[in-house]
């Protein structure tokens, strides 16, 4: 159900928290509004009912009494619903409130207790579930929570990928990481990604550029939080945007194809990755010759008894690699990556031939 159709985003819409019955009625009506004049189309309506907040005092939500809420925007709207859930009682009584779609947060995802509490309570339904990424960076636990929904029989679900805490300062509220689920798409690749700009920005100024990022890595989808007054919000004011500004943002989105048949287009493609590859082999190639020289010095460094690693060193090749890499227009994030990743190897090469040579 959460699936591109026809290059069309799946889109989930909706306030951050479920405030009140009229601000939760406002923003469905606005939604609906620019629907019906063709300007965008909501495939599900969010809202939060219980919110998770990370210091106590601040809002955290209405709980049960927002829940018959959101069934009046069913039947006002005809949207789908879809609250956090993040125990089994509140699976029982989102359910019970006739919630189409359940999603499980961030801070959910990395307990397994918790996440195999809702698998339990889900088991039998087969309601559909969107699993959100765990706050820190691990793609396990990510996996390891859809996998429980799997298991409880759940045939709908879908991940969406919301960014993850950093203690370092960022442009993000949640650095966004792209290399997690561009790897949880290798590993299940029929899963439906979904992409939640709003707490990956935790500002307005950037939902856009980052759900072009997304649509451009082939996403299926974006959930947005939208308020008709986005700075009276009681929970991430910051983030939020009016249903106008949301179908703006939703108009200058570009979505490309995944690919064509077109054999022009195949053909050019075809090279320029026979290119890369060509590329690629000589990079392998180069490498290779890389650790024969390391196990050269190693030999050497063996015969005057000298240690493989001179912390030193290590720093001249990286700054030297900072400051090569810049020339050639490659970040300082990669080169640190790479030449990190080189010198392990190359670590390891040398470790070799002294055990060899020692034993
Ligand atoms: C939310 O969607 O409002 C929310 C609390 O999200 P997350 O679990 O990603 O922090
Ligand atoms: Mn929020």
């Amino acid at each position: 159900m959460f699936n591109k159709v026809n290059s069309h985003p799946f889109l989930i819409a909706g306030p951050c928290s479920a405030e009140t019955r009229e601000q939760v009625l406002q923003t469905a009506l606005q939604l609906k509004q620019l629907q019906n004049e063709g300007r965008l189309t909501v495939d599900l309506f969010r809202a939060g009912v219980w919110k998770p907040r990370t210091r106590p005092g601040a809002f955290e939500g209405n709980g049960i009494v927002a829940l018959p809420w959101l069934r009046e925007v069913k039947q006002a709207t005809g949207f789908k619903t879809t609250i956090e859930v993040a125990n089994g009682h509140q699976v029982y009584e989102a359910l019970k409130h006739g919630v189409d779609v359940l999603w499980i947060g961030a801070r959910s995802t990395v307990n397994p207790f918790s996440v195999q509490e809702i698998a339990d309570a889900l088991r039998g339904v087969d309601v559909p579930v969107l699993v959100k990424n765990p706050v820190n960076p691990d793609l396990d636990l990510w996996v390891g929570a859809i996998e429980r929904i799997q298991n409880a029989g759940v045939s709908q679900i879908g991940a969406i990928h919301r960014g993850f805490s950093a203690y370092a300062k960022s442009n993000f509220r949640n650095a966004p990481y792209w290399e997690i689920p561009i790897e949880l798409r290798r590993r299940m690749p029929d899963l439906p990604l979904i992409c939640d700009n709003s707490h990956i920005c935790g500002n307005r100024k950037d939902l856009r550029e980052i759900a072009q990022q997304a649509l451009d890595l082939n996403y299926d989808g974006l959930m947005t939080e939208v308020h008709p007054t986005p700075d009276e919000a009681w929970s991430d004011a910051k983030q939020q945007i009016t249903p106008a500004e949301y179908s703006d943002l939703l108009s200058q989105l570009i979505v490309r194809r995944e690919t064509t048949d077109n054999p022009e287009f195949l053909e050019n493609i075809e090279h320029l990755r026979h290119k890369i590859d060509e590329l690629d082999l000589e990079m392998l190639n180069l490498l290779a010759r890389r650790m024969r020289v390391s196990e050269d010095i190693a030999r050497y460094k063996l015969r005057n008894n000298i240690a493989i690693l001179q912390t030193s060193r290590w720093n001249e090749v990286l700054e030297k690699g900072f400051e090569q890499g810049r020339q050639r227009g490659l970040q300082d994030e990669f080169i640190e990556k790479f030449l990190s990743a080189v010198h392990q190897e190359s670590i390891a090469h040398q470790h070799m031939v002294m055990q060899t040579k020692a034993g």
